[in-house]
C-alpha cells in the first residue's frame, strides 16, 4: 500500500466512523411525541381482574409499551401517560396529551356481573365469561375534536378488522342496561360521550378495549407477546393512516 493509498484508507475509515457516530447520535435523539398513550387504571385502581386473576392495569401497560415500540419503529414518538401506575386522577390524564396529535387510551374489557361464572384457577376462586370477546373502540361527541377522533378510531378499527381480529358486539346489547350506540359499526367504534379521558381531551381522543380478559381463551391470547405485537402492528397501521 502506498502512503497516498494509506492516507485515503485512513480518511475513509475516519469518515465512516464519523457517519456511524452521527447515525448513532440521531438514533439516540428522542422522537417528538405525536401520540399520547394513556395506560388505563393504576396500581390502586387496577380495573377489571382477568379470569386468571391478573389486574387489567398490567395488560394495559404491556400493550401500551408494545404500541410505543411499534410507533418508534415507524419513526413516530409516543408519550406514555400513567405508566408508573400512580395516576389516580382521571382529569389529570388528557392534559398530558397536549402537543400530540392523538390520545389513545388503552384498556381491556370485562362484562356485566350477570354474565360472570365462577371457576377455580391456581387453587383460587375466580370468575370468567363466555358471553363476549373481541375489541372495541370509543369516541365522545362531547369534544370539539369529535370528527377527527372518529376518523382515527375508524382507521384503527378498520385495520384491526382487516386482520381478522374479532369486534366485540356486547356493548350494543340493550341487555347490558347501558348500550353504547355505534358510531361506525363496520369499524367497531361506539359513542361513549361521558368518558372523562375522552371528553376532556383537547386533541383527537380514542379509547380502545383491546379484548375481554374475563374470557379465558381471549385472556390467554392477550397475555402472549406475539399476539400483543400483532395488535400493536394493526393499531399503528391505523394510527399512521389517520395522522
Ligand atoms: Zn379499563
Amino acid at each position: 500500500m502506498t502512503a497516498a493509498a494509506l492516507r485515503t484508507g485512513v480518511l475513509g475509515l475516519a469518515a465512516a466512523l464519523l457517519a456511524a457516530q452521527a447515525s448513532a447520535g440521531r438514533a439516540a435523539e428522542p422522537l417528538p411525541p405525536l401520540v399520547a398513550l394513556d395506560v388505563g387504571h393504576s396500581h390502586a385502581r387496577p380495573g377489571a381482574v382477568s379470569a386468571r386473576g391478573v389486574p387489567e392495569f398490567e395488560f394495559n401497560l404491556a400493550l401500551a409499551r408494545r404500541i410505543e415500540a411499534e410507533l418508534a419503529a415507524a419513526g413516530i414518538g409516543a408519550r406514555l401517560i400513567g405508566a408508573d401506575g400512580l395516576a389516580d386522577d382521571l382529569f389529570a390524564r388528557s392534559p398530558q396529551a397536549a402537543g400530540t396529535r392523538l390520545l389513545l387510551s388503552i384498556h381491556h374489557d370485562s362484562v356485566q356481573e350477570k354474565y360472570l361464572r365462577p371457576w377455580t384457577y391456581g387453587g383460587e376462586a375466580r370468575r370468567h365469561t363466555t358471553h363476549a370477546r373481541g375489541w372495541s373502540l370509543y369516541v365522545s361527541r362531547r369534544t370539539p375534536r369529535e370528527a377527527a377522533s372518529l376518523a382515527c378510531a375508524a382507521a384503527i378499527g378498520r385495520s384491526l378488522a382487516a386482520a381478522g381480529l374479532p369486534i366485540a358486539r356486547h356493548h350494543r346489547d340493550p341487555a347490558t342496561g347501558k348500550p353504547r350506540p355505534w358510531a361506525d359499526h363496520a369499524a367497531g367504534v361506539h359513542y361513549y360521550d361521558n368518558l372523562i379521558v375522552l371528553r376532556t381531551a383537547e386533541v383527537p381522543a380514542v379509547l380502545l378495549e383491546a379484548g375481554v380478559i374475563l374470557h379465558r381463551d381471549e385472556e390467554k391470547l392477550l397475555s402472549r407477546d406475539a399476539y400483543r405485537a400483532k395488535l400493536a402492528r394493526r393499531i399503528v397501521a391505523g394510527i399512521r393512516r389517520c395522522l
